[in-house]
């Protein structure tokens, strides 16, 4: 049962990386996951996993690979940064200037730049957190990205909402890549690492990627449905 288990880790890892190309990243989404699911993963090559719960994150990177890139996916406090900041890779959910400010102040103990993506608002459901496309406007226009050394604004990270309307599921991922667009022209032409738009799950990768995504979330895909205590 295990080991039949792992081999389709294994196989979906590679399924997807075949299906996706180079110039998509997949970031393996481990959360609620066993260690022993994500080596399966890792040993089919996978090298960047996500997470959106900081002590869940934690506590698996102490028991693998140093040469995983960690990618925190997760609503954030600020509380909580200090325990991924010697190593978190790529936070996807700054959707506050107060995160971001802090994510620099602890960034900074650590000696070390800490890379980010803004997440933006971009489904109708109220639930979604995210800034909206003008509050990230209004952010980038007071000049932050200029004043916290210790960030590094790389892009930009939204869900679409639960729907099965695919033409409503594209659109909302039209809306990201635009607010990308616009952002970059605006405040980071000149910034070639400005380029990360990370949009697409396991339901809806398809469309993101018509939309423009360079960068998906997948979890149950690659590990199962997950099953939540
Ligand atoms: C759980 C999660 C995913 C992956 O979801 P799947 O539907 O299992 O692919 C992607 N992004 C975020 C922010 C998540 O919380």
């Amino acid at each position: 049962m295990n080991r039949i288990v792992a081999m389709e880790i294994a196989e979906n890892i590679r399924s997807l990386k075949s299906t996706l190309g180079e110039n998509v990243a997949l970031v393996a989404v481990s959360k609620t996951k066993p260690v022993s699911d994500i080596m399966e993963a890792y040993n089919a090559g996978q090298r960047i996993f996500g997470e959106n719960k900081v002590q869940e994150m934690v506590a698996k990177r102490d028991l693998l690979p140093n040469d995983i890139q960690w990618h925190f996916i997760g609503h954030l406090q600020t509380n909580k940064i200090k325990y991924m900041a010697p190593f978190v890779s790529l936070i996807h959910s700054v959707d506050s200037e107060k995160l971001l400010v802090s994510i620099s102040k602890e960034a900074e103990k650590n000696n070390r730049v800490i890379d980010c993506l803004l997440q933006i608002k971009i489904a109708s459901e109220q639930t979604k957190f995210g800034m909206s496309p003008q509050d990230a406007q209004a952010l980038l226009a007071s000049g932050i990205q200029n004043k916290l050394s210790f960030v590094n604004i790389k892009g930009v990270m939204g869900m679409a909402s639960f729907v099965d309307d695919e033409s409503q599921v594209a659109a909302e991922f039209a809306l990201l890549k635009k607010t990308f667009d616009n952002l970059k022209t605006g405040f980071f032409a000149d910034s070639p690492a400005f380029n990360v738009v990370s949009m697409g799950m396991s339901d809806d990768y398809r469309i993101a990627i018509t939309q423009g995504s360079n960068m998906v979330r997948i979890g149950s895909l690659v590990f199962g449905e997950r099953h939540y205590e």
